[in-house]
């Protein structure tokens, strides 16, 4: 049954039988490295508006379309039918439904920080990579303890609590921390306040982090434990970005992120284009078009990585929609980067299903979003 729906969607969705490998040969494999890529808030329409902006309707394509495998997942969380980017990324991972604003926890308490650690919460898929032995990065565009990452490294009551929420990032102890976030311990919710915003940051250097600010300094970083916050808040969009900038792109930090993590251990790796959220909740269409553009080109970073090898599984998949994001036109004239007519529905984010790319076949067909925590696993030999 699975296989054959594997299949049926490998055919409805354009695998390819001369590209790629069949369905079969992916069923029991395990990989060394896991890359998950979020681009977050992004729907289809997003997709073609990129594509549409770069190549027009002459047949190029966005780098990370190349990948073989497509499927599609459901959203909702355990308590809304609309879910927000902490409990979908819960459910990824720690493959079970969480409430809107929790972090891998189950804690129904309003914004206290905690999570009471006498019920039992699942082990997140960057911790079983890191009992593995693996060594582990988060890449993002928004602050490092923002949702989605922070979902992937803490179990928190609530997706506000900065400090609580690095904290849980030092104790898991991942390796390489890329993004914004300059004051790791804005909105304390239950460790004491402080107007130190250097203490957890120090606590981090005593731990052995090297903690840089600066491109130049990404460039030549070579410690194994390494935190680069670049901006308070989230980093500059690229609609609004002037250079020279002292800020990395998303593709410069995944390509430190990689030759740091890489070796015999393996890795877990989120990489997460935060923005494209943020642009749709904005409604703003060159601002969703330049993050989009900005997380292909980290997809072009993995995928030069991943080039001559196949000890690596690389999933690519939104946590949500945002926005309701459409494009009404042209009619009667083929688009291109100068005449799409975008059109949203919301601020908000929506109900529907997204997309997932992936290179192996079991990512493929019709999947909740907490399915896949188990074939992570799954894929770990797990
Ligand atoms: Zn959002």
């Amino acid at each position: 049954m699975r296989f054959t729906s594997v299949i049926l969607a490998a055919a409805l969705f354009g695998g390819c039988a001369h590209h790629a490998p069949t369905a079969a040969s992916n069923e029991s494999k395990t990989y060394k490295n896991i890359i998950f890529m979020v681009p977050d808030g992004m729907g289809l329409a997003d997709v073609t508006a990129a594509r549409n902006h770069l190549y027009g309707t002459g047949g190029g394509r966005l780098a990370f379309e190349s990948l073989p495998y497509v499927g599609y997942q459901q959203t909702y969380s355990r308590d809304s039918f609309i879910t927000d980017s902490a409990a979908a990324g819960s459910a990824w991972a720690s493959g079970e439904k969480f409430d809107n604003k929790a972090l891998s926890c189950h804690d129904q308490a309003p914004k206290d920080g905690k999570c009471d650690e006498t019920r039992k919460h699942p082990q997140t898929i960057l911790e079983v990579a890191k009992a593995q032995g693996k060594r582990t990065a988060l890449v993002v565009t928004s602050d490092i303890t923002h949702a989605t990452p922070a979902a992937f490294s803490s179990h928190v009551s609530h997706r506000k609590c900065a400090s609580e929420i690095f904290a849980w990032q030092l104790r898991i102890g991942v390796d390489v921390m890329l993004g914004g976030g300059t004051d790791v311990n804005k909105e304390p919710c239950l460790l004491p306040s402080t107007t130190d915003n250097n203490a957890s940051l120090a606590k981090a250097e005593a731990m052995g982090y090297e903690i840089i600010r600066t491109k130049t300094a990404l460039e030549a970083a070579q410690s194994q434990k390494l935190i680069g916050l670049f901006r308070d808040g989230g980093l500059t969009p690229q609609v609004h970005k002037t250079e020279p900038s002292t800020e990395p792109t998303l593709a410069a930090m995944v390509h430190k992120a990689l030759r740091l993590v890489e070796g015999e251990a393996g890795f877990f790796m989120l990489i997460e284009g935060s923005q494209i959220d943020w642009a749709n909740h904005k409604n703003d269409f060159a601002y969703q078009v330049g993050e989009m553009i900005d997380f292909d080109s980290a997809y072009k970073e993995v995928a030069a990585w991943i080039k001559d090898r196949d000890d690596t599984l690389v999933v690519i998949v939104a946590d949500h929609e945002t926005g309701g994001f459409a494009i009404n036109g042209p009619k009667k004239a083929y688009a291109d980067a100068s005449n799409m007519e975008p059109a949203w529905t919301t601020l908000k984010h929506t109900a529907v299903d997204t997309i997932i790319w992936s290179n192996d076949a079991r990512f493929g067909g019709a999947k909740e979003n907490s399915d896949l925590y188990a074939l992570m696993r799954e894929a770990m030999g797990q």
